[in-house]
C-alpha cells in the first residue's frame, strides 16, 4: 500500500514559506496588469448585441406597429408559459391578424430566447434592460402591445438588419 513520506518539521516550513511566496507573486503581477472589472452601477460596460435583458416588442419603424401577427408559436414555445396573447377584434367580431393584448410575465420568464428564435416575424428581442428588481409583483405583469417600444442604437440597427437584409439600415 502506498504511504506518503513523512516530512519533517524544517522542510513544512519551507514549503508553507514557497507557497507564500508564490501567492504573493502572483498577486504582485495582477497589480500590473489592466483591469478586467468595473465600478458597476458607476461605471458600465457596452453590452454586447446578444445580451439577454427582458422581453420587448419593438415599433418598426417603417410599419409603425409591431410585427407581430398574434401566430401563437412564441406562446406555444414558451417552456414556463410566460406569454398570453389576446388577438384583436375587426368591427364584425371576428379575430385578426394582431395581438390586442401581449401579456409577458417577467416574474416566470428565464430569459431563455426560445420566443424570439421561433418568431418567423422578428417581433420580439432580448433588450439591454437588466436592473429589473421590483418589490411591486405586479410590476412584472407586462403589456408588451401597450409599450410601444421604441428600440434604439445598435440593437435597433441589428434587429431591423434580420428582416430588411444587411445593406438596409446604418
Ligand atoms: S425568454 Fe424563454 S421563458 Fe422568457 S418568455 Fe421567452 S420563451 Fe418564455
Ligand atoms: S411575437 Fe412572433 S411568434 Fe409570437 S405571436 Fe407574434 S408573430 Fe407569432
Amino acid at each position: 500500500m502506498y504511504a506518503p513520506a513523512p516530512h519533517g518539521p524544517l522542510r513544512q516550513v519551507l514549503s508553507g514559506i514557497a507557497s507564500l511566496g508564490k501567492g504573493l507573486w502572483i498577486t504582485l503581477a495582477y497589480m500590473f496588469r489592466r483591469p478586467i472589472t468595473v465600478q458597476y452601477p458607476e461605471q458600465r460596460v457596452d453590452l454586447p448585441l446578444r445580451f439577454r435583458g427582458r422581453l420587448v416588442m419593438p415599433i418598426d419603424p417603417e410599419k409603425g406597429t409591431s410585427r407581430c401577427t398574434a401566430c401563437m408559436r412564441c406562446v406555444r414555445v414558451c417552456p414556463n408559459h410566460s406569454i398570453d396573447i389576446e388577438k384583436a377584434i375587426d368591427p364584425g367580431g371576428s379575430p385578426i391578424s394582431r395581438p390586442a393584448k401581449y401579456r409577458y410575465n417577467l416574474g416566470t420568464c428565464m430569459f431563455c430566447n426560445l420566443c424570439v428564435e421561433v418568431c418567423p416575424f422578428f417581433a420580439l428581442v432580448m433588450s439591454d434592460e437588466h436592473e429589473l428588481a421590483t418589490t411591486d409583483r405586479s410590476g412584472l405583469a407586462l403589456d408588451l402591445v401597450a409599450e410601444k417600444h421604441h428600440l434604439i442604437g445598435k440593437k435597433a440597427s441589428w434587429w431591423q438588419r434580420k428582416f430588411r437584409g444587411p445593406d438596409s439600415v446604418e
